[in-house]
């Protein structure tokens, strides 16, 4: 498969203003899941499609609401925190799914349903206290890095097992499963090697320690990519610029260290 097939025949993802631009969208995005996950033998309804708001301004969010999107995936807190209050109206759950810093985690227990970052004992802990405090609980993902040294981002794969015995002691965090972002890489099998090594070592956890890993869903695959994510197993794309349309900035820009 070509990676171009996510994109129009200019070869750019076109901007949803309208609900109507965003059904259109949305609903192309779906076809494509279905058919990529009908090539997998796969049922569609295990997957699940996470819209990701970051960088679109709440009007437009209003639109793509009203087309039916009530769960959103921003990348920065601080960013999801203020659309959370803009948009208090509506019915949206938030997944926040970047890199967090535990100075953060107080935000992320105020407002998100979802945290799909989670790599460090420091953020579950911060979590978990202000989760308690405020009498909720988050649905998470553990983000490990399949990309070895290309990412700065999840924890590395030999790390996993001791990770998810000590998230065991956490019960305001219920976790979903994996979460991972491929290397950048217009090589798609490259990319697959990521989202095979995802499913590898939710597998084989399953198979050794089946406690620890929750639901055991995974979420990997973007709007590039999505599609042989879904091939390779994932429960869960997250995708933006196929829905909201291209981002002015490259990805690197949204992805800050410190973010
Ligand atoms: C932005 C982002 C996505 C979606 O990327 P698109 O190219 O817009 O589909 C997915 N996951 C994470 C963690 C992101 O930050």
């Amino acid at each position: 498969m070509d990676v171009n097939e996510g994109l129009n025949h200019n070869g750019q993802y076109s901007t949803a203003t309208t609900a109507e631009d965003f059904r259109i969208n949305i609903a192309e995005v779906n076809r494509r899941i279905d058919s990529a996950a009908a090539r997998a033998g796969r049922d569609s309804t295990e997957i699940e499609l996470l819209p990701v708001s970051k960088t679109v301004p709440q009007e437009r969010i209003r639109e793509a609401v009203a087309a039916g999107c009530h769960k959103l995936g921003e990348n920065k807190v601080q960013e999801a925190f203020r659309k959370s209050d803009e948009l208090a109206d509506l019915d949206i759950n938030w997944a926040v799914i970047g890199h967090l810093q535990s100075n953060k985690a107080r935000d992320v227990a105020k407002f998100a349903s979802e945290f799909q970052a989670l790599d460090r004992l420091k953020v579950a802990a911060a979590l978990d206290r202000r989760l308690e405090a405020a009498g909720r609980s988050l649905d998470v993902y553990v983000q490990v890095n399949t990309s070895a040294e290309e990412s700065k981002f999840g924890m590395p794969p030999e790390e996993l097992l001791s990770f998810l015995r000590e998230l065991s002691q956490f019960p305001t965090l219920n976790l979903q499963g994996l979460m991972t972002l491929a290397v950048f890489s217009p090589d798609h099998d490259r990319v697959r090697t990521c989202f095979q090594r995802l499913r590898t070592l939710r597998d084989q956890a399953q198979e050794t320690d089946p406690e620890l890993i929750g639901a055991g869903k995974l979420s990997m695959g973007m709007s590039g990519d999505y599609e042989v994510a879904i091939e390779e197993g994932a429960n869960c794309v997250r995708v933006g610029q196929a829905i909201f349309g291209k981002r002015a900035l490259p990805d690197s820009h949204y992805w800050p260290e410190n973010g």
